[in-house]
């Protein structure tokens, strides 16, 4: 079987699986206080693995990390099961060069809405760009590609460090109920955050802001001011945006562990949105083919 339809199959299987394991084994292990604990430790590591790892480092070198910290980053992003970064990487650079036409992997606008929220992962045809994927791997140092290759084997000692530790209840609530839940926030701002929600910027797509996105996830929800600067590390561009993402690259900035940090105010976006040629301001956005 080609790649392309083993990675849509295991998608297929391993998705539903995961969607039902996490519902069903509640009702079996409900939360306690000690699982609460594990669930917050384990979704705010894979969160942050995927907003400032696979997001801001690897999508868009919002900023430049050691060599210690980017492999943390990475290993963050990599236990939340949205599989190898390079492929991560690549549909997300295609999501930016192509937004909202065909080309988009995940355009509510292009595909529908469902297709763009969970549909395209079960798609052969989203994994057909595996040799420009690779390219990717040219930037990276070898630890990083070896990480890189490590992440399905990742997928699955993940659950089996937990149940050794702690059995289903481990297993549970520290890898079926975060994964499951970040799987649909990260989807969430694919398909919503191009559909509901306020505009900053007028920029040529539907791209959308969402407080209680931005809030679940290191504040990804400021979509619309992501696709006015995609290089920017600040997504949350007022002061009343809150960007925990963006707070956490400061700190660690502040630590010397991070430097290069894109850091462009409102004006300073506002300024490239007018001048760019490529970029026409629009008041009006595009309408829906397929809202639903
Ligand atoms: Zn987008
Ligand atoms: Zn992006």
């Amino acid at each position: 079987m080609k790649l392309a339809n083993r990675l849509a199959w295991g998608h297929r299987i391993a998705m539903p699986v995961y969607h039902i394991a996490a519902i069903a084994l509640m009702f079996i292990y409900p939360l306690t206080p000690k699982t609460l604990v594990l669930f917050l430790i384990t979704y705010l590591i894979q969160a942050l693995g995927i907003s400032v790892g696979y997001h801001r480092l690897f999508s868009h070198r919002a900023f430049h990390a050691n060599r210690i910290l980017t492999f943390l980053l990475a290993l963050c992003g990599g236990l939340a099961g949205q599989g190898a970064i390079r492929r991560w990487v690549c549909h997300h650079r295609m999501h930016h060069r192509y937004t909202d036409k065909t080309g988009d992997p995940h355009s509510p606008l292009v595909s529908g809405f469902w297709y763009a929220h969970i549909g395209w992962r079960f798609d052969p045809e989203s994994y057909v760009h595996e040799e420009e994927a690779k390219k990717i791997w040219a930037e990276w140092p070898a630890e990083l590609c070896w990480l890189d290759r490590m992440i399905p084997t990742l997928f699955f000692l993940h659950p089996l460090v937990l149940g050794l530790v702690g059995g289903w209840e481990y297993v549970e609530w520290g890898c079926f109920v975060p994964t499951v839940l970040l799987w649909e926030i990260t989807f969430t701002v694919n398909s919503i955050s191009h559909r509901f929600g306020r505009r900053l910027f007028d920029t040529p797509d539907t791209s959308r802001n969402s407080t209680w996105l931005s809030l679940m996830m290191w504040g990804e929800g400021w979509h619309n001011n992501h696709h006015a600067s995609p290089k920017n590390a600040r997504y949350g561009i007022r002061w009343y945006q809150i960007d925990a993402g963006y707070y956490f690259i400061k700190i660690m900035q502040r630590l010397g562990l991070i430097d290069r940090v894109v850091d462009d105010s409102e004006a300073d976006i506002r300024n490239a949105l007018a001048m760019s040629l490529a970029v026409k301001p629009t008041t009006q956005t595009p309408p829906f083919r397929d809202p639903f």
